[in-house]
């Protein structure tokens, strides 16, 4: 991406966040320092994705977004990771050549991607995504995950979080003291 200021071919990004499809990033050119915003999108148009029922629909960065920002919320992440993550999928999607991709190879490339980054994350997205029948198939995913390598990262728990039930959002000052 040339610096539009003084043609300078290399820039770095400050910011990067997803609005709808497209990825909107900051560059800074790494010669004169100015500063300017990209809209991303990578074409997707011809790639369809079989749903379990057969049925086809196209491709939407958008909706596995959300999805992964559900899955991450209120997780501390640093900022541009699930971008970064979407981006990661989206290109190994892509790189398979294939015209048609099965929703659950979807499903399998954000879990194996999540498993790697967050492990709250994961068991969000897996709980909805693979609709675990009760708690003992919860509780084996879980130990699962413990059984094996630390991540090289693992961010702290947060005291209270309880995935069991649905992550509500609590409005400040409405919540009541023991
Ligand atoms: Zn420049």
């Amino acid at each position: 991406m040339k610096c539009p200021h003084c043609n300078y071919e290399d820039s770095k990004v400050t910011d990067s966040r997803d609005v709808d499809d497209t990825v909107r990033r900051r560059r800074q050119c790494l010669d004169c320092g100015y500063r300017f915003t990209t809209y991303e999108r990578i074409q997707t148009g011809n790639i369809s994705i079989i749903k379990k029922d057969q049925r086809r629909e196209s491709f939407d960065r958008g909706k596995i977004a959300r999805g992964i920002h559900k899955a991450c919320e209120k997780r501390p992440l640093p900022t541009g990771t699930i971008e970064k993550l979407v981006d990661d999928i989206e290109s190994e999607l892509m790189s398979t050549g294939r015209a048609e991709i099965r929703s659950s190879a979807v499903g399998e490339a954000v879990m194996n991607r999540l498993k790697e980054l967050d492990h709250i994350a994961y068991i969000r997205f897996a709980s909805v995504y693979r609709d675990f029948a009760d708690i003992t198939s919860l509780k084996k995913e879980v130990d699962t995950l413990i059984a094996g390598k630390p991540l090289a990262s693992q961010l702290p728990l947060i005291p209270g979080e309880d995935f069991s039930t649905p992550v509500k959002r609590r409005k400040a000052g409405t919540v009541k003291k023991p």
